[in-house]
């Protein structure tokens, strides 16, 4: 019996991996434009650190994380986000003494036992990135223009930038307890869910998808309208300058997370047409977090954008997969064993070569590079080969012409340009 893959992770298959390799080569480079460096955290840590930063009554905490005992009795979790762990990392090196700004990024797999559907995985991809040691509005609003950036570098039409402004410790506990009152008279209208968590978590209500609580929240007050002056300045501030960037957004005061660090500015790029899975990045501040995990007080700012719903979204419009730039047909054994040598030759220059190790017919091997979409073919029979030729088609253009093989390479690279991509 064949062993299936686990529910809700899934396989990358050639043909998909290209679009996935486009979107994080553009996430890089229009970092990169903003000074942020990449940094890797482990896939695993402390169950602990996930509870104490993204919260104890959070979705994710409460029932969705992979959490075990290794074989020494400690809770370990996959991680099902990527700030807590760059923040501990963070703290652990103490990376604010080198520099008291710090950008960075990461990239790599989330875990969280969700129910699987479209846009929705056990296993999920992640790019995000972080600023830590800035209060300034103006990198609130430089990450959501980085944001922006990204979209359009990447193609990504139809997305809509929502911001919102959650308080501070000193707002919150206010508007909190307003909520709380405004919805213990309506727990009735409301899901089993925010039931149970309106005193410990009242601001879920407000962006809860069930229609009870949708109907319920309908005149619930506005967080912005109870915002301290310095986060209702702070939120002015960052739309202002978004507005002096011309970059299009909508405030939606019924926006908040589902991570308990967030404070202040948050946001979301949203989408029509992922159905429910309608926000493909998603961050805010979070001036708290580094301090509750044990380090400074510093602030912080930061977004993750979910591979898999960008891919989705760039859908089939993708990026081309690579085709062969030559195949080699050699007929015969030794016009097969001197392709594959010059095919090797080809290759230690860059230029993406192939051949057929089966003997096939010329006509199979003509289908199969037809097939791989090679530019050009070596048609390399034996009587070529015994006067040092070969014939090279040009398979977009239907041309033919005699080469020399020890010609190959140069008239390649000629045609193809170069090579070595990888150092270009
Ligand atoms: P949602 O409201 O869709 O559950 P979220 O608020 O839980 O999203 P975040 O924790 O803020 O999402 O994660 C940021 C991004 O990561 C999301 O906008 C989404 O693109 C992606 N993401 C989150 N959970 C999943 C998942 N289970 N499968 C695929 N992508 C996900
Ligand atoms: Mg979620």
């Amino acid at each position: 019996m064949s062993i299936a893959g686990i529910k809700g992770m899934n396989d990358i298959l050639p043909g998909e991996v290209e679009t996935w390799q486009f979107l994080e080569k553009t996430a890089r480079e229009v970092f990169r434009t903003y000074g942020f460096s990449e940094i890797r955290v482990p896939v695993v840590e402390k169950t602990e650190l996930f509870c104490r930063s993204i919260g104890e009554t959070t979705d994710i905490v409460e029932k969705e994380m992979y959490s075990f005992e290794d074989r020494s009795g400690n809770s370990i979790s996959l991680r099902p986000e990527g700030t807590a762990p760059v923040m501990r990392a963070l703290v652990q090196h103490k990376l604010y003494n080198l520099d008291s700004i710090n950008k960075l990024y990461y990239s790599g797999p989330m875990f969280r036992y969700e129910r699987p559907q479209k846009g929705r995985y056990r296993q999920f991809h992640q790019l995000g990135a972080e600023v830590v040691g800035v209060d300034d509005p103006k990198v609130d609003a430089q990450v959501l223009a980085m944001l922006d950036q990204f979209f359009q570098e990447a193609g990504i039409a139809d997305v809509e930038l929502q911001i919102n402004s959650l308080g501070c410790p000193e707002c919150r506990p206010a508007y909190r307890d307003l909520l709380v009152a405004y919805l213990e008279v309506r727990l009735e209208s409301l899901c089993d869910d925010c039931k149970r968590r309106y005193r410990t978590n009242p601001l879920r209500a407000l962006d809860c998808k069930s229609t009870g609580c949708k109907a319920a929240t309908a005149e619930a007050p506005s967080v912005l309208a109870h915002l301290c002056c310095g986060c209702d300045t702070h939120f002015g501030k960052v739309r202002g300058y978004l507005d002096g960037m011309n970059i299009p957004y909508a405030v939606n005061d019924r926006m908040v997370r589902g991570l308990d660090y967030y404070t202040k500015t948050t946001f979301e790029m949203v989408t029509t047409r992922l159905g429910s899975q309608n926000a493909v990045a998603a961050g805010g501040r979070y001036d708290g977090l580094v301090k509750q995990i044990g380090g400074p007080a510093l602030s912080g700012i930061g977004f993750a954008m979910g591979l898999e719903r960008l891919a989705l979204l760039k859908g089939d419009e993708a990026v081309v997969r690579d085709r062969p730039e030559i195949f080699l047909a050699g007929l015969g054994e030794a016009a097969s064993d001197r392709s594959f040598l010059l095919m090797q030759e080809l290759q230690r220059q860059g230029l993406r070569a192939e051949m057929d190790f089966e003997g096939r017919s010329l006509k199979s091997q003509m289908r199969r590079a037809d097939k791989l979409g090679a530019r050009y073919v070596l048609i390399l029979g034996e009587d070529e080969l015994s006067r040092g030729g070969a014939e090279l088609r040009d398979m977009d253009a239907a041309t033919q012409e005699d080469v020399q093989l020890d010609q190959l390479l140069s008239v390649m690279i000629e045609r193809c340009g170069l090579v070595r991509r990888d150092k270009a």
